[in-house]
């Protein structure tokens, strides 16, 4: 279990205090490009629930985690990546290589991807 912190950098993104570049939003789940983007389509799905990281997901989180993959794939399709192909990744803690601890998943799109990652 991870401590939520209420002011990290995704809490004032949805909370409007910081700007981003929104892509979707619905009641459960905001969606926004990466400011830093690691891919020409570069787009993160955070929940708007207060979760830290993917080891906070709990059995109450199921719909929701079905709501930000599903949301992912209909970004996906609208920005014309679908059939080429995407990765989706959620980095969990320090090896996974997080660094905002608020949970979200990146969408990477439009060239070809490398595997295994670094
Ligand atoms: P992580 O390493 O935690 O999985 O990914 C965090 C992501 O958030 C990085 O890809 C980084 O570029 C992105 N990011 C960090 N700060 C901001 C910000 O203020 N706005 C946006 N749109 N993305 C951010």
């Amino acid at each position: 279990m991870s401590t939520y912190d209420p002011d990290n950098i995704f809490a004032k993104i949805i909370r409007g205090e910081i700007p981003s570049k929104k892509v979707f939003e619905n009641e459960k789940v905001y969606a926004f490009e990466d400011i830093n983007p690691q891919a020409p389509i570069h787009i993160l799905i955070i929940p708007k629930a207060e979760i830290a990281t993917v080891n906070d997901f709990t059995e109450e989180n199921k719909e929701l985690i079905g709501e930000i993959f599903l949301t992912a794939q209909q970004i996906a399709k609208e920005k014309g990546i679908s059939e080429d192909g995407y990765r989706l990744v959620f980095n969990c803690n320090r090896y996974g290589g997080q660094e905002v601890y608020h949970a979200h998943l990146h969408l990477l799109g439009g060239r070809p991807m490398k595997w295994p990652p670094g």
